[in-house]
């Protein structure tokens, strides 16, 4: 960016330290900041016709008043003023809540401008503003900024219209020319001006179109440019796994592997032997059969001379992952271990000292794996599973206890191809998207609470029948204290119901892990029939003979939660059921269980997911990882992120890229974010 853009936003007139604090709340510090802080939204002042208007959309309108106001007390405070308006043709009626001491100011046939929300209904306005007379904004289209501190909506209009007056002249193109032709996008200064100043949404859209572009080309450069650099710069181990062994691994499997997993295990067994560093991404929906996949891949890393870790959320997850590896790595004699924080004294101390000796092959646990104490002989794969629940930090310290161990990632939550692309931009993707056969699918259904009998009756003949089931309780954001007690009362609720003739069990994060796995085992072995929990219970669970699920409140959850949940019956050969309680209120609430009700397929439960959370939502507030972008919406801009994409890998691997002064502005934008000195984006 050039000198003059460069300067302190003090060098603008008006704006001293006190007002700069207040930019710098919003992340404005230079007059090039400034310039490119984008109007979140535009309020449109334009008059409209009432008759093209859409219901509840909000409007300006021009008109006499045709009635004396009237004001209607309610509440201690509350008021309402209503008058009656003629537009044009048309005696619509305005309504103002909680002023009124407008009644004063508006007098009968006299000319008002009313700016609110147009009820088609009712033929109502009901406004948020007011003007006496004619519409002075007449076609105005003015920007709203987020704004922050001691700055108004008026002021920042001020500075930004200063600072284009007197910097506006030092804007540089960013873009090279060959896209802007390409793909006519305008140039940077006149897209600039029209998100601050413009005439019609018409300009808006198009000034848009070349910052979106623009935001995800850099975007993708960098995930590109960190992905060559780390495939040259961080040269990985060739394992030369032994496959005769792995045949013998494979035919010893109670089941052949289905196509999408002898697919990924092709994939995973070409990284390792790779002088490459695996960097994978692996997707499959709950119950593809990820584990398998997994214990091969780590076994092929063992017949190299190498040593595996599988690393998991929870303990309880851990354990069964241990069982499972334990049992599939049996016949071919391979030594797996858990390691957990439960894990103490004596044993734990053996373990750590086999472990560094070379004599455990596998190890298995939670992020007790990535601890100072714990040192690997040689660690050749690393692989984690439901990856988005471990930081990148977390991720990179494991990385680097070995000798940097190929890595792989594995997820349950299929993340729709967009998210992967932008949040994985830098790993390659392998997908197991083929069930194992003979899976039947789980019947789901949408009830209203006050069918709450009717269910429990449902429940009653599945226990009947010798089965077991799980009933999910609301999650409420923020507060653990609040889901416990939630399931505290429907566990009661629920033993009142079953009593003498089932046991209610009872699972809950402020139990103690040894508390949750007497639980958990009393359910496994059936000594609980049903098991009451808060969503605890999501990963990983494996109990065959469950067959119902029922999930309290399902509207709080989204689409892939309810999913995930979800997986936890349908283990067995028996047939399950997934009862969702739930009145949304919303349409997209409503859109939501039925889509839960129409589809088991966790693709496109995922693709809907993000179009109806938006992608800020889809892993959730406290997940790191997903890109924020200042303009460009992954979901809506799909499309220009595509474009981005391709246009970012023809250009990392073009010789010009790196040379043309063309590109210069693309390559320090790379370079600033320290991707080629082998720091990691985050
Ligand atoms: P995921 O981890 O993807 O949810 P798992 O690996 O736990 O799934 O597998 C779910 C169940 O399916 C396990 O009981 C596993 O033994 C079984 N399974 C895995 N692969 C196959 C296959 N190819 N054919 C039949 N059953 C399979
Ligand atoms: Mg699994």
């Amino acid at each position: 960016m050039s000198i003059e853009l460069n300067q302190s936003i003090t060098a603008l007139k008006g704006i001293g330290e006190e007002t700069a604090e207040s930019f710098a709340e919003m992340r404005i510090y230079t007059i090039g900041d400034l310039l490119e802080y984008f109007p979140y939204r535009y309020e449109d002042y334009s008059l409209k016709d009432l008759t093209e208007v859409q219901h509840d959309e909000k409007v300006t309108v021009e008109g006499k008043v045709h009635s004396e106001p009237s004001l209607n007390y309610f509440g201690r405070k509350k008021s309402k003023l209503t008058i009656r308006l003629f537009v044009g043709a048309y005696l619509i009626k305005v309504v103002f809540f909680n002023q009124p001491y407008l009644k004063n100011k508006i007098n009968m046939n006299e000319t008002i401008t009313v700016t609110g929300k147009w009820d088609a209904h009712r033929q109502t306005i009901t406004a948020n503003e007011m003007q006496i007379g004619h519409n002075t904004k007449a076609n105005a289209f003015e920007p709203v900024y987020s704004l922050r501190g001691k700055v108004t909506t008026k002021g920042m209009r001020k500075f930004i219209h200063l600072a284009f007056q007197q910097y506006g002249k030092y804007i540089e193109e960013t873009l090279p020319e060959t896209f802007l032709k390409k793909y006519r996008l305008m140039g940077k200064h006149d897209a600039l001006k029209i998100m601050h100043f413009p005439n019609n949404p018409e300009e808006v859209k198009q000034a848009r179109r070349r910052f979106v572009y623009e935001e995800f080309l850099l975007f993708q450069l960098k995930m590109q440019a960190l992905r060559k650099f780390e495939r040259e710069h961080s040269p990985g181990i060739e394992q030369k796994y032994d496959l005769a062994k792995l045949m013998e691994l494979i035919n010893s499997l109670p089941f052949p592997l289905t196509n999408a997993q002898k697919k990924v295990v092709n994939e995973l067994l070409a990284d390792l032997k790779s002088p490459y560093h695996m960097n994978r991404l692996l997707q499959g929906d709950v119950g593809s059969g990820k584990t398998v996949v997994a214990a091969i891949g780590l076994y092929a890393a063992v017949t190299a001379g190498y040593q595996g870790a599988l690393m998991v959320p929870t303990e309880i997850l851990a354990e069964q992952h241990a069982e499972s590896l334990k049992n599939l790595l049996e016949p071919v004699n391979v030594r797996c271990e858990l390691l957990t924080s439960s894990i103490k004294g004596k044993q734990r101390r053996e373990i750590l000292q086999e472990l560094k000796e070379g004599k455990i092959d596998i190890l298995i646990g939670t992020h007790a794996l990535i601890q100072d104490e714990v040192t690997f002989h040689k660690l050749g794969f690393v692989i984690t599973d439901e990856q988005h629940r471990f930081g990148v930090e977390q991720r990179r310290i494991l990385r680097e206890k070995g000798e940097n161990p190929d890595v792989l990632f594995m997820t349950a939550t299929p993340i729709p191809r967009t998210l992967a692309i932008t949040v994985f931009g830098e790993m390659d993707v392998s997908i197991i998207d083929e069930m194992p056969a003979g899976r039947k699918t789980i019947e789901t259904y949408w009830a209203k609470p006050e069918m709450l009998e009717r269910v429990l009756g449902f429940i009653e003949k599945e226990l009947m029948k010798g089965h077991q089931a799980y009933v999910i309780c609301p999650l409420i954001e923020e507060s653990e204290k609040l889901d416990v007690q939630n399931a505290i009362d429907v566990h009661m609720t629920l033993s009142h119901f079953f009593q003498d003739r089932f046991t209610v069990g009872l699972m809950h994060g402020r139990l103690s892990s040894e508390e949750k796995e007497t639980v958990m085992k009393a359910f496994s072995e059936n000594n609980v029939q049903v098991l009451v929990s808060t969503t605890v219970v999501e990963v990983g669970v494996n109990v065959p003979n469950a067959t119902m699920m029922v999930i309290y409140d399902a509207e709080r959850f989204g689409l892939s939660q309810l999913h995930q949940l979800r997986g936890r019956v349908g283990r067995g050969s028996a047939q399950s059921y997934c009862i969702l309680l739930a009145s949304p209120k919303s349409e997209v609430g409503q859109e939501r269980m039925r889509i839960m009700t129409e589809t088991n397929d966790g693709f496109v439960l995922s693709e809907k997911d993000l179009e109806l959370r938006g992608p800020g939502d889809f892993f959730g507030r406290k997940q790191s990882g997903v890109p924020e972008f200042k303009v460009a919406d992954m979901v809506h801009d799909y499309r220009a992120l595509e474009t981005a994409r391709s246009d970012a890998s023809m250009l990392i691997s073009s010789e010009a890229f790196w040379t043309d002064p063309e590109y210069q502005y693309l390559r320090d934008n790379i370079k600033e974010s320290g991707v080629l000195e082998g720091e990691k984006l985050d």
